[in-house]
């Protein structure tokens, strides 16, 4: 294996052996990876900040959030600007350096709401933070309408393999969402897209997604990776918990394919130990989500707050990184 080499043609079996690699190997070649291209003193820390929550019509079966399940989720309005404002203001002032809008939306529509949310793309990115959204489909036009008011990143995941994904949603394709990624990437706006990892997949699946992140040109500059949360009336309430070290090899993997993206341990993190959060850095993740109220995409997706992980990076020797700093110019 050539170990930290830009490429966009990796092959499944080359994926699939890199994840299987015995575990220690694996953690020692994706750290080596991790420090050709990154500050591994640096983590990312970012604020998830539900703009309006609930009454999606999609059916994600892992999702809290679709009107077609019952969940504890209630619909709720769009948030005002002031709201969003604040919370922002918040979570800079405790070092976050990215802000993430997510909306319970199918798709954007060409509509005041989404004027509403371009106006709070404008204000936040003027707080000196980077931006993401995540708000479902996306035209071209949107995206570049997005990218105008000065949006930083657009978060659209894969969530598993292309053969895996209609057994977990059915309202859209896969190739709808390789669309919207390829809307985003026509403008200068980055692309933040990866998956779930305990929705019943198996190993070639876990695999498969990462093949179509990784021959994407260029790579998505960054790639979340989340443990199920399983929520309660949702299809996948009863799926069992990942082990640990199916988390650990996936990141590891993500990253050794994918050196220059940042890797992000984003929802289900709250079920680690310091421990396990402290493999995964090794391994390469280099992003966690944090809030002051536990929450992360909804009520039902809980998220260590920022005391707590202040703490942590702290005693494992890590520092948050400034908001639009790159990755090393190395490589
Ligand atoms: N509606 C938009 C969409 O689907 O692109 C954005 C919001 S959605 C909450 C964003 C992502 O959150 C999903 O793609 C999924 O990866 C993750 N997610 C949602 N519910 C989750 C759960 N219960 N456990 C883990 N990840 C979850
Ligand atoms: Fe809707 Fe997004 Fe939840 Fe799917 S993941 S149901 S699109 S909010």
């Amino acid at each position: 294996m050539s170990v930290g080499k830009i490429r966009y043609d990796w092959h499944k079996e080359e994926i699939l052996a890199i994840y299987n690699t015995p575990l220690l190997e694996l953690i020692y070649q994706a750290a080596s990876v991790h420090r050709q291209y990154h500050d591994p003193k640096q983590i990312q820390v970012c604020k998830l900040i539900s703009i309006k929550t609930g009454g999606c019509p999609e059916d994600c079966g892992y999702c809290a959030q679709s009107s077609r399940y019952k969940t504890e989720v209630k619909p709720e309005a769009l948030l005002e600007k002031a709201t969003v404002l604040n919370i922002a203001k918040k979570a800079k002032e405790t070092g976050v350096s990215r802000v993430c809008m997510g909306a319970a939306w199918r798709e954007v529509r060409d509509n005041s709401q989404f004027e509403q949310v371009l106006d709070m793309v404008k204000d936040v990115t003027s707080m000196g933070l980077e931006v993401c959204c995540t708000l479902g489909m996306l035209t071209g036009d949107q995206a570049k309408r997005l990218e105008n008011a000065g949006l930083y990143a657009y978060n659209h995941n894969l969530d598993t393999s292309e053969e895996y994904y209609s057994t977990v949603i059915t309202t859209r394709t896969y190739s709808d969402r390789l669309n919207t990624i390829e809307n985003v990437r026509q403008t200068n706006v980055t692309v933040c897209s990866g998956g779930i990892l305990g929705l019943g997949e198996t190993v070639e699946d876990r695999v498969g997604m990462l093949y179509t992140l990784s021959n994407l040109q260029p790579h998505p500059e960054s790639v979340p990776i989340n443990i199920l949360s399983q929520v309660p009336g949702t299809p996948l309430e009863n799926q069992p918990e990942v082990p640990i070290w199916d988390v650990v090899r996936m990141i590891a993997t993500a990253r050794i394919i994918m050196p220059s993206a940042d890797v992000r341990l984003s929802a289900g993190r709250a079920k680690l130990t310091q421990v396990e959060q402290a493999f995964c850095f090794m391994a390469g993740a280099n992003s966690i989500f944090s809030s002051d109220d536990h929450k992360m995409l909804t009520v039902t997706t809980p998220c260590p707050d920022y005391d707590a992980d202040a703490e942590m990076l702290n005693l494992l020797g890590l520092e948050m990184r400034p908001p639009f700093q790159k990755t090393l110019a190395v490589g």
